[in-house]
C-alpha cells in the first residue's frame, strides 16, 4: 500500500495541468505546514522565526522543469532578489535551487549564463548555493554544470542521492573539486536499472557515502529526518574525531521540528531546507510519497473546517 501510495503521489507530483491549477489557486491542500509561504517578505518571517531558535537555514525560490527562457530568466532574477533580500535582513540562511528552474532543459547555455549571475550575486553576499539534486535523466548534467562552476566559485554545493548505484563513484570524483556535499536518500521514482529498489540497500549505501566523505575531509550535510542515519553520524564522527565544523545535519521545513531542536540543544549544526514561492505544488506531492502519515495529516486539514 506505502509503495503505490509512493508512485501514485510521485506520478502526480509531475503533472503539469495539477501544478498550473494550485499555482493559480494558492497554498492549500495543507501545503502551508511544508511551505513558507507565497512571497520574500513570507520567507524571510519563517527564516527569523527560525534562526531565533539558533536553526539554520537554506532557502529554495520553489520552481522546477521550466521550459522556456522568459520564465527561466525571471526566476533566476527573483533568487538574486531573495539573497540581496536574506543579505538585507542579516539573517542566516543559505539558497537552494533546480537547475530545471534557471533552463536546464532548454540549453546549457541559458542554465549556466543565470546559474553564473546568481553565483555572483552571492558571492558578493558571502550567500553559500547548494544545486539540488533532481531526477537521474538530470544527474549527470547537474554535476557536470556543477563541476564547470565549482572552479570559478568557492561558495557552491551540491547533492548526492543515495539510491543512485553511481553516487559512491561520484563522491570519490567530486574529491577533486573539494566538495560540499549533502547527502540525502533521493526523492525521485526512479527504475532499478538506476537506484537501489530496496530501502534498506538505500540506508546502506547512505551510510557509505557518509563515512567516504567524511573522511575524505570535506564537508557534508547529512539532511534526513531518519534516526538511524542520525546516530549512525553521531557515532562515526565522534569515532574519528571529526570536527563538528566538518559537517551539519538537515531537515526539511515542517517535518519533524522537535527533533531539529533537540540536535540543535546536543550541539549540532541544524539547518532547515526552507522552501517558499507559488510552484509548491511538485514540492508537495514528493512530501507525502515519502511518508503516508503527511496525507493523513493532509487529509484531515482539507475536511477540518
Ligand atoms: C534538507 C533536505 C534536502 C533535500 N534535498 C534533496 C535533493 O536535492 N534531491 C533529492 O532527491 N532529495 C532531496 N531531499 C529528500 C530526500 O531525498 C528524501 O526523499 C527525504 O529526506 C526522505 O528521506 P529520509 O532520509 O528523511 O528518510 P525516510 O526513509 O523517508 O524516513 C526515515 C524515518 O525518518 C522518520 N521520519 C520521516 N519523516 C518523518 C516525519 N514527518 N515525522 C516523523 N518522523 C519522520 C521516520 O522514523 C522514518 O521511518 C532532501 C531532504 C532534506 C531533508
Amino acid at each position: 500500500m506505502k509503495q503505490v501510495l509512493r508512485d501514485v503521489f510521485l506520478f502526480l507530483s509531475k503533472n503539469k495541468a495539477l501544478t498550473t491549477l494550485a499555482k493559480r489557486y494558492g497554498l492549500n491542500m495543507g501545503a502551508s505546514r511544508f511551505v513558507a509561504g507565497e512571497t520574500i517578505n513570507a520567507a524571510m518571517d519563517v527564516i527569523k522565526l527560525l534562526n531565533d531558535q539558533d536553526l539554520v537555514v537554506t532557502l529554495d525560490y520553489l520552481g522546477e522543469f521550466v521550459d522556456n527562457e522568459v520564465e527561466a530568466n525571471l526566476r533566476a532574477k527573483k533568487i538574486c532578489e531573495t539573497i540581496e533580500a536574506i543579505a538585507n535582513a542579516n539573517l542566516n540562511s543559505q539558497v537552494s535551487l533546480k537547475l530545471t528552474s534557471l533552463g536546464l532543459d532548454i540549453s546549457e547555455e541559458i542554465v549556466l549564463e543565470n546559474l553564473r549571475m546568481i553565483l555572483l550575486v552571492a558571492e558578493h553576499n558571502n550567500i553559500f548555493v547548494t544545486i539540488d539534486m533532481e531526477d537521474f535523466k538530470r544527474c549527470q548534467k547537474t554535476l557536470d554544470i556543477y563541476k564547470e562552476l565549482r572552479k570559478e566559485f568557492n561558495g557552491l554545493g551540491t547533492v548526492i542521492q543515495a539510491y543512485l548505484y553511481r553516487s559512491e563513484r561520484d563522491v570519490g570524483e567530486l574529491i577533486h573539486y573539494q566538495s560540499n556535499l549533502r547527502l540525502v536518500k533521493g526523492a525521485y521514482k526512479e527504475p532499478p536499472e538506476v537506484a537501489f529498489p530496496n530501502k534498506s540497500d538505500v540506508d546502506i549505501n547512505y551510510k557509505k557515502l557518509i563515512k567516504q566523505h567524511l573522511l575524505n575531509g570535506y564537508f557534508t550535510a547529512i539532511a534526513t529526518h531518519d534516526d538511524a542515519i542520525i546516530e549512525y553520524t553521531k557515532r562515526m564522527v565522534q569515532a574519528h574525531k571529526i570536527p563538528h565544523d566538518q559537517f551539519e545535519f538537515q531537515m526539511l521545513y515542517g517535518i519533524r521540528p522537535e527533533k531539529q531542536l533537540e540536535l540543535v540543544n546536543e550541539g549540532y549544526t541544524m539547518r532547515v531546507y526552507v522552501p517558499f514561492g507559488a510552484d509548491w505544488y511538485g514540492y508537495f506531492m514528493r512530501r507525502l510519497a515519502e511518508r503516508p502519515a503527511n496525507v493523513a495529516f493532509v487529509m484531515k486539514g482539507m475536511f477540518r473546517r
